[in-house]
């Protein structure tokens, strides 16, 4: 057993564009239940890492497991999809035209083991599900509504709702306070503090005070040029060094 018990684990993960490593030599594992945030400058190769992770791009050398036995280097990004990894990625994409309700009921039914097709009557288990999630996302009460007239926040935990309907056994977000108001990035830093515990996630995000409410006493991964500069706690994190250095130049 070369994971350590981890849903995620990155072994000396690079990937060269034309000779330049976006991603060099890095090493990452995510452990079950933990909320992991990744933070990094512009360029540091997040998105690229997460590429990686979700089968968009191939590493030029390096392992990536999921689980114990799950080789993600080798599987296509549907493959990984289905596997359990579900990412969200900046920009919100849920189906504008229909209801809240609507939207989460039809990521149920998109899901693989769920025995349904689209037009079946849910059951009562499966609307007892759909109404927790809505709790969750705070948007119980506005289950009615057509998704196209919801905030840009209310469409981002509307996705994240969409997600969950899945059980991904690793959740994926990429900048998801972006483009939110105040309000709505203090109600998400709730809604993931609500998940903890419960979901393996990885959250890349630039806003470090959103950062700082999500990963408590968890850590957090500096990248910089494509590999691990810093690990720990925010506050190890925010002492070190070489991250300051980093983030405020030299
Ligand atoms: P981040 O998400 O941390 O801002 P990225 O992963 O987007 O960083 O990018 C890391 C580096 O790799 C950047 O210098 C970027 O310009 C480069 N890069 C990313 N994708 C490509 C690509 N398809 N071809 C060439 N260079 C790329």
């Amino acid at each position: 057993d070369t994971t350590h018990g981890a849903i995620l684990y990155l072994e000396n993960i690079t990937v060269s564009f034309d000779g330049f490593k976006a991603i060099n030599n890095l090493n990452l594992d995510i452990s079950v239940g933990e909320l992991r945030c990744i933070i990094g400058p512009n360029g540091a190769g997040k998105t690229t890492m997460m590429d990686v992770i979700t089968g968009k791009t191939r590493p030029t050398a390096g392992t990536a497991f999921f689980g114990q036995s799950i080789d993600l280097t080798k599987m296509t990004e549907y493959e990984i999809a289905h596997a359990g990894i579900g990412r969200k990625f900046q920009r919100p994409t849920v189906f504008e035209q229909h209801s809240v309700f609507e939207n989460l009921e039809m990521a149920m039914k998109m899901d693989k083991r769920v025995k349904t097709t689209l037009f079946a009557r849910l059951n009562s288990e499966q609307i007892g599900k759909i109404e927790e999630i809505l709790k969750l996302i705070r948007l119980n009460g506005q289950e009615n509504r057509v998704a196209g007239l919801l905030s840009h926040g209310q469409k981002q935990w509307l996705e994240i709702g969409m997600l969950l309907m899945q059980e991904p056994q690793l959740l994926l977000l990429d900048e998801p306070v972006a483009g939110m108001s105040d309000a709505e990035t203090v109600r998400t830093a709730e809604l993931l503090n609500e998940l903890r515990g419960k979901h393996s996630i990885m959250v890349v995000e630039h806003d470090m005070g959103f950062v700082e409410e999500i990963a408590q006493g968890g850590k957090v991964t500096v990248l910089h040029e494509g590999s691990v500069l810093a690990e720990g706690t925010m506050q190890q994190v925010q002492s070190d060094d070489r991250v300051i250095e980093v983030y405020l130049g030299r």
